[in-house]
C-alpha cells in the first residue's frame, strides 16, 4: 500500500509520474494475482467454465466469449504479463534522461527522451493519461 510515488531508488532523482504509476499499477496487480491464486487454486477453472441460467449449465457464443476473457485474466496469465513487463521496462530504462534502446531514425538515430514512447504505452495500458498526469480509468486514488 502506499507511498511507491514518492520514493526513488535512493538516488535522489525523481521518478516519472508515469513510470511510478505503472510500477505501482503493476505491482497492485501482482498483489491481487497473488492473493487470488495462493489460498485457493481450486476456485479457479481447469476446465470449462460453466454459467448457469436457473440452475441449469448453458454454453452459448456469448458465454464462451465471456470464458475466454475470464482466462486471460487468471492470475497466472496476469503474472506473466506484468513480468513481461517488467522486462520491457527494464530494457527501456533511463540512461541519463534517454531510453537505453529507442533511437529516433529521423534524428541520426538519436536516443530518445525517457520515459520513450514503449514506456508511456505501458503505462497508458494500465490507465494513466499524460493530459490528467494519473490515472484515468477505474480506482482513483486509494
Ligand atoms: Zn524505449
Amino acid at each position: 500500500m502506499g507511498t511507491v510515488q514518492g520514493e526513488g531508488r535512493g538516488g535522489g532523482a525523481a521518478v516519472h509520474p508515469a513510470v511510478a504509476f505503472l510500477r505501482e499499477a503493476q505491482a497492485r496487480a501482482v498483489e491481487a494475482a497473488r492473493a487470488a491464486s495462493e489460498p485457493a487454486l481450486l476456485l479457479w477453472p481447469t476446465h470449462p467454465v460453466e454459467f448457469l441460467l436457473a440452475g441449469q449449465e448453458v454454453s452459448t457464443l456469448e458465454t464462451r466469449a465471456a470464458e475466454a476473457h475470464i482466462r486471460l485474466h487468471m492470475p497466472e496469465a496476469v503474472l506473466l504479463r506484468v513480468e513481461a513487463e517488467r522486462g520491457i521496462l527494464a530494457d527501456h530504462a533511463d540512461a541519463d534522461g534517454c531510453c537505453a534502446v529507442c533511437a529516433d531514425p529521423a534524428a541520426g538515430r538519436r536516443a530518445l527522451e525517457w520515459p520513450c514512447p514503449t514506456v508511456l504505452a505501458l503505462a497508458r495500458a494500465w490507465g494513466w493519461s499524460a493530459q490528467t498526469g494519473q490515472g484515468g480509468g477505474e480506482g482513483g486514488s486509494g
